[in-house]
């Protein structure tokens, strides 16, 4: 059977705000300027503003925007960062190009963030950094961490690509530690039409600092202080995510609709754990996640009832082969092996259409129930 409710669908938002994207490129096309620039830093003030933090350097994606601040922080050869051991990939990659170890930790199985309790025990003298993700676009629980940091002077940062818009006691995400990386991959709640990212921060002269390493080290044309990156947020993809930014409030109006629907729909199915948010956070619902032991076949299940779904994700970092030097093994972090197993993303985004969101319960509580 053809996807009848895609897993989510990149050409709505397009459809959505043609007339102002079309304007948009033209205006960038038309101004002879393709790097850099006005538009960049226009961007670039009003995504601070959005997030609430005084400063906002544009880079090419989320991967650089956390490597670049690491960087800055000159967290490299010898430190350690705490990483959640559930989370994507680029998280314990931002780490390690920057040379550092990361530590994993545990996540707690109800929110899937990393676990507080678990911190402590994982900081050493070589720690300089607790890398925290808002993982599924809910924040971690961040109050303790910042205690956890003070007390051993490490750099809160997060990782905010997942967390557009995401509040955690009333203060977005990306505000809530020294500093932050998002990302604008196309497919997050607020995303360019190709890659992009940002750091944001109250501290100047972290931002500054990246503000360099992006643009080949320089502040000055062909003088560089320091050997940098070529990392920097394309102004065509800054206009475009003017245009977006706009409408990031509404778009995560409509994914919390969805996730509402969601969790009324499918509470009490056998075999389901639904998404658990405790009350100090609001998330953005990136991702709506649910788990069932027999995942692969309830996704098989669906997607012969024409529902598509991802799995976020299908292994977790210490168990890939490009962690192999590291030398964990299975069994090295149960929970996230757990989550890894059992894990499976429903559709949800700005556009799906509340019928589409009801086919996918129909579908999703046969197979349930047929699961047993
Ligand atoms: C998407 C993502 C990134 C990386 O962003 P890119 O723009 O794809 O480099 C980092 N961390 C998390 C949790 C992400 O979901």
């Amino acid at each position: 059977m053809s996807v009848e409710v895609p897993f989510l669908n990149l050409l709505a938002p397009y459809q959505e705000l043609k007339a102002e994207l079309d304007a948009a490129f033209l205006r960038v096309m038309e101004s002879g300027w393709y790097i850099m620039g006005g538009e960049l830093e226009t961007f670039e003030r009003e995504f601070a503003a959005y997030v609430g933090v005084k400063h906002c350097c544009g880079v090419a994606n989320g991967l650089d925007a956390l490597h670049l601040i690491l960087r800055a922080y000159g967290i490299g050869e010898g430190a350690e960062v705490i990483v959640p051991a559930n989370t994507y990939i680029a998280t314990w990659l931002a780490v390690t190009h920057a040379g550092a170890k990361p530590v994993p930790v545990e996540p707690r199985l109800d929110t899937y963030n990393i676990d507080v309790e678990r911190v402590s025990a994982a900081i050493t003298p070589r720690t300089r950094a607790i890398l925290a993700v808002h993982l599924y676009g809910q924040s971690a629980q961040m109050e303790e961490l910042a205690t956890l940091a003070n007390r051993h002077g490490l750099k809160l940062i997060e990782d905010a690509a997942q967390a557009h818009g995401a509040t955690y006691r009333g203060r977005a995400a990306g505000s809530l530690g020294d500093a932050a990386g998002f990302s604008f991959y196309p497919g997050k709640n607020l995303g360019a039409l190709g890659d992009g990212g940002a750091v944001v921060s109250d501290d100047a002269e972290l931002v500054d600092r990246v503000r360099v390493l992006r643009n080949y080290g320089s502040r000055v044309k062909y003088h560089n202080e320091v050997m940098g990156f070529n990392s920097r947020l394309d102004p065509l993809q800054a206009a475009f995510l003017q245009v977006k930014l706009k409408r990031l409030d509404a778009w995560n109006g409509a994914r919390r609709k969805i996730a509402a629907f969601y969790l009324k729909q499918l509470r009490d199915l056998p075999g389901m754990t639904l998404p658990f948010v405790p009350e100090w956070a609001e998330p953005c619902w990136h991702i709506f996640l649910v788990r069932h032991s027999r995942r692969d076949a309830l996704q098989n299940m669906l997607k012969a009832a024409g529902i598509g779904t991802l799995i976020h994700y299908p292994v977790a970092p210490h168990l890939s082969p490009a962690y192999a030097h590291l030398g964990f093994k299975r069994g090295d972090f149960p929970l996230s092996e757990e989550i890894a197993d059992t894990a499976l993303s429903l559709p949800i985004g700005p556009h799906l259409k509340l019928a589409e969101a009801g086919r996918v319960v129909e579908a999703v509580t046969a197979a349930a129930r047929d699961l047993g």
